[in-house]
């Protein structure tokens, strides 16, 4: 089962659908979907999900390649994991997705999206980890990895759910070890898996942007490197080794949806996220609706003038830290 993601890719049922690892016992739980419990017992469990968008790439491989250290047992398994490919069929077409966009669905959204593969895919992952999180202690996490459409400021960053709870910092600063230039946290609820995990099991959650997406086989994985040993030691129950550099705070003061037909964004087609803009600027017009700066200055994220109507083009953000 070292192999899930070919076999994923292939569409293939495994021989046998479960089994044992050097350090853990397996559970194949459908297309893409694996379980995996130490022998020890842990506290910690732990989401890894990744391929939710198909053409993000790098983090597949990446989670490819810390399951065959696993296997191999180059490493001893201390927390349960579910790992999470999250949209197969887009996966084998390097596609972001086939029909509508899985990661606006999650909370039960996917019944407002035109019936298709994949909105019986979301409500299917929210079962999956529903399961998964019913026999989990305290502790837990949830990690979706991406890669994000745009060059950035800052190359690697997080963004989180909005959460009633105060975060904690123990994540927060894992966050910081595994490379994470910038955390945006989120003020309003939303149809990602992250806010779904952390709104309904009290997860600690984060979407996890880890530079521009490319093909299978074009990936230069030294660039994720300090996020693939992270993640190796999350897995092994060690701490990631300590990153100094300081991780920028932002929170969301605004959203620009897309409503119509007349839809403007008001910015140049390579714009990069975390770009500045000074308050009063135009940023997007949508018929009699304009979308403004209000604070001295805002940061864009995911611009996107092409989405779906009633979807989010793109996110303003204003610094904390
Ligand atoms: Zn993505």
């Amino acid at each position: 089962m070292e192999n899930l993601l070919a076999l994923t890719l292939a569409d293939e049922t495994p021989d046998a659908s479960e089994g044992e690892g050097p350090s853990f016992g397996w559970r194949w739980l459908g297309s893409g979907i694996l379980e995996l419990t130490p022998f020890e017992a842990s506290e910690q469990s732990l989401v890894l999900s990744t391929g939710i968008h198909g053409n993000e790439t790098a983090p597949v491989e990446i989670v490819d390649l810390l399951l065959r250290t696993l296997y191999r047992g180059d490493i001893t398994l201390r927390c349960r994991v579910l790992v999470v490919l999250g949209n197969p069929p887009a996966l084998a077409q390097d596609k972001r997705f086939l029909v509508s966009d899985i990661n606006r669905m999650f909370g039960g959204r996917w019944a407002q999206f035109p019936d298709s593969e994949e909105t019986r895919r979301a409500q299917w992952l929210e079962n999956v980890v529903e399961a998964f999180f019913s026999s989990a202690g305290e502790n837990r996490w949830h990690l979706d990895l991406h890669t994000a459409i745009r060059a950035s400021y800052h190359v690697r960053f997080g963004v989180l759910p909005q959460r009633t709870r105060p975060w904690d910092d123990d994540f927060l600063t894992w966050l910081g070890d595994a490379g994470l230039e910038a955390l945006v946290f989120h003020q309003s609820p939303g149809g990602t898996f992250t806010h779904f995990t952390c709104e309904k099991f009290g997860a600690l959650s984060c979407t996890l942007e880890l530079g521009k997406a490319l093909p299978f086989g074009h990936n230069d994985l030294a660039r994720f490197a300090i996020t693939h040993r992270a993640l190796q030691a999350l897995l092994s129950g060690s701490a990631p080794e300590h990153n100094a550099e300081t991780v920028e705070r932002y929170q969301v003061v605004q959203q620009i949806t897309r409503q119509s037909e007349a839809f403007l964004l008001h910015m140049a087609a390579h714009t990069l996220n975390f770009t500045p803009f000074r308050q009063g600027f135009l940023l997007a017009e949508d018929g009699e609706k304009r979308y403004e700066v209000h604070k001295t200055t805002e940061y864009v994220l995911f611009p996107n003038p092409s989405v779906a109507f009633g979807l989010r083009a793109g996110l303003m953000l204003e610094k904390i830290t």
